[in-house]
């Protein structure tokens, strides 16, 4: 792990930990809040690290000391990280009673033992229960961070005993950035992948470079071939595929608008292939261009009533 591989921490964030820290002023238990994607969890781990960092320069991210080492690859005996079990839908009272009993045990490695309790909100309520007594009645030299991109849904009693820090969302150019520098994504196509990643193709931040394959496929495919059938079937075989390929038709279309009216490549989100939207573009009149918006439209919203997607994609097809 270095600098340059480092997951995105919002700086403001951070920065609040680490004066805190020198202040000696750091509270028993946060909330980190905000959107999906904003990096909270990326943050709460930060936050162990700095607590526990054992270089004698102090905590700078990214560092190689043994502990933030271990803290990153989940093998630090003193930080917890307690998310929903896999199938099962809530964290469970037995993980809070794990916590509290390391938390009421003699610092093992660490000079402070972090619980980080991710997606907090999805506490069922014996689990809550349980966690609020640990806040009501908190170990010496333990640090507990919650995570929740809906805090409105964690109880109040817990809420109010915590400190909350608001995580901002990151920017289409920082999430970019995270791309190049995590999975070595070209520029162009990590600008492409981060516009998605501002809806709600998770897929984009996760695996960049499969979304694009994906992405391409369906520009290639789809939009600019003479309609492949088998290629809307195979794509109709899971809903989340052809989900998928409805948003992406539908930003290319919204990139032809815009080329229409003028914009240059910098507004397009499919910029890598601005020749092909300028080239559909140059085919097309507005009005056919906000038919086929609409028809996506109609045809993401036919998804959610279960009509026969095949058929959709196949009508919006022949409106190209
Ligand atoms: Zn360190």
């Amino acid at each position: 792990m270095n600098v340059q591989g480092r997951r995105f921490v919002s700086h403001r964030v951070m920065e609040y930990f680490s004066r805190a820290m020198a202040a000696g002023r750091l509270a028993h238990a946060y909330l980190l809040s905000g959107p999906k994607g904003a990096g909270k969890q990326a943050a709460a781990l930060e936050a162990a690290q700095m607590v526990n960092c054992l270089s004698p320069q102090g905590f700078v991210p990214g560092c190689p000391c043994p502990s933030c080492h271990k803290i990153l690859s989940g093998n630090h005996p003193d930080v917890m990280l307690i998310t929903r079990d896999g199938e099962r839908s809530q964290i469970l009272i037995e993980q809070i009673r794990d916590l509290r009993e390391k938390f009421s045990l003699r610092v093992w490695e660490g000079r402070v033992r972090v619980g980080i309790l991710v997606d907090a909100d999805e506490m069922n309520t014996p689990a809550a229960n349980a966690l609020l007594k640990t806040l009501e009645e908190p170990c010496s030299g333990t640090l507990l961070i919650l995570t929740s991109s809906a805090p409105d849904r964690i109880v109040r009693t817990i809420r109010s005993r915590c400190h909350e820090l608001l995580v901002p969302p990151r920017s289409k150019s920082e999430l970019a950035q995270e791309l190049i520098n995590e999975y070595h994504v070209l520029s162009s196509r990590a600008q492409v992948a981060a516009g998605f990643c501002k809806g709600a193709h998770a897929g984009a931040d996760k695996a960049p470079e499969e979304f694009m394959a994906r992405r391409d496929l369906v520009l290639d495919r789809y939009i600019l071939s003479r309609p492949e059938y088998d290629f809307i079937k195979t794509l109709t075989e899971n809903r989340e595929s052809a989900r998928e390929l409805l948003d992406i038709v539908l930003t290319f279309f919204r990139d032809v608008a815009l080329v229409r009216e003028g914009a240059g490549d910098e507004a397009l989100i499919h910029a890598d292939r601005a020749d092909a939207v300028r080239q559909v573009a140059a085919g097309l009149t507005g009005a056919d261009v906000q038919r086929i918006i609409a028809g996506v439209v109609s045809a993401i919203k036919g998804m959610q009533e279960n009509m026969n997607i095949r058929l959709s994609l196949i009508l919006l097809r022949e409106m190209m």
